[in-house]
């Protein structure tokens, strides 16, 4: 039933408009105007003033005519990353790729353009539906910022689909880690570096005999830690007064996140207490895990609508946040599913055309499951 021809062109046309974060009002109104002309209700939320986007995240309804089917949403997010201006899509008939000089936008262009293609199917075939939402959200890629300013309240839905991960269509990610951003401020104190050396306190050096305390890297499993900037000092001749580190712990379970942020802190307190340095380590915790279950009904509902269509379902986890964290956290059970994309945030992204229909399809068989009333352990 989808439409190939129409479901390509329709993303095309959406790399082609440039929504890098903050900027995503140009697709913002694009998308309106389409999900207006598809029968849906808009609304656009007051989140872009508080992020400073030039847009709100867009919250849709479609009406649907079964009135006791649960209630879902699909959501995808309007923002790409840099270099994300100016896009010129390829496409071979199999595979669309960008030019080579910015990426291609397949994140999450592709999840945006199967939504669009679902929405004109239900519209030309007349297909009988529970009500549908769909939410649009903005500054996805610097830290799920319209996904954290959302009033879950909005939605109406009971449960999330959230069309935003890489790999074919098929894969669910039924757990996503938590992360925690680390900053990091030594303090030492400056001198002549040749004429009163002693009166100083070299705060790199500090720095240099707490990151090798430190445990970095793969921690186990589910738990990963970085150190990913470094910058201090301001001449050969002066003992650096100052020297600023920045990192970030992940992990897939809580309190291992604690106990490894912990642990830095510490290494690094205690470092500079030895060295009478001070530190200041600021902990910021930019989204937080999940872990949902294949008894969950929004994983239910995604393992069956896979296998109806044909495809093996695969549930995975993520080793990154998406917004699903957020509105997770926020008492909404949501799942994410891969949309196709592939070698996302590179200038070599692309997309399969077969994987860009099944993703179409596969939103599709979503609604089918969902008002099918069929036995979900099948
Ligand atoms: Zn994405």
């Amino acid at each position: 039933m989808v439409n190939e021809k129409r479901l390509i062109e329709s993303f095309m046309e959406l790399v082609k408009i440039d929504s890098i974060s903050r900027e995503e009002r140009n697709l913002a109104d694009f998308l309106i105007e389409k999900l207006e002309d598809l029968g849906l209700e808009v609304i656009v939320d007051q989140a872009g003033e508080k992020v400073k986007s030039n847009s709100g995240n867009i919250i849709a309804r479609l009406r649907g005519n079964i009135k006791k089917a649960t209630l879902i949403m699909f959501s995808a997010h309007m923002d790409t990353v840099v270099p994300g201006k100016n896009i010129k899509p390829i496409c071979d008939g199999e595979k669309i790729v960008s030019s080579g000089k910015t990426i291609l936008g397949a994140d999450d262009k592709a999840a945006i353009a199967a939504l669009l293609e679902v929405l004109h199917i239900i519209k030309e075939n007349n297909i009988s539906c529970g009500d549908i939402e769909i939410l649009f959200t903005i500054c996805e890629e610097i830290g799920l910022k319209g996904a954290k300013n959302l009033d879950i309240s909005e939605l109406k839905s009971q449960i999330g689909f959230v069309l935003d991960a890489g790999g074919r269509a098929g894969k669910i990610i039924t757990t996503a880690p938590s992360q925690n951003s680390l900053e990091i401020i030594i303090h030492g104190k400056s001198a002549h570096a040749g004429a009163n050396p002693e009166e100083g306190i070299n705060a790199i050096q500090v720095a240099g005999f707490a990151l090798s305390r430190m445990k970095l890297g793969r921690i186990d499993e589910e738990t990963t830690a970085n150190i990913g900037v470094i910058s201090g000092g301001n001449a050969t001749n002066i003992v650096p007064d100052k020297v600023t580190l920045k990192g970030e712990v992940r992990s897939r379970d809580g309190g291992k996140l604690e106990k490894c942020t912990e642990q830095i802190k510490k290494i690094t307190e205690d470092t500079a207490q030895e060295f009478k340095a001070k530190a200041e380590v600021k902990v910021n915790e930019e989204y937080h895990c999940y872990n949902l279950s294949p008894d969950d009904q929004v994983v239910k509902i995604a393992i069956k609508a896979v296998k109806d269509i044909g495809l093996q379902p695969e549930l995975c986890p993520s080793g990154g946040g998406s917004d699903a964290n957020v509105f997770n956290k926020k008492g909404f059970p949501s799942v994410v599913l891969s949309v196709g994309m592939e070698k996302v945030h590179t200038v070599d992204e692309y997309i399969l055309v077969k994987n860009l229909k099944n993703t179409a399809e596969y939103v599709l068989s979503i609604i089918k499951t969902v008002i099918s009333g069929e036995n979900l352990d099948e």
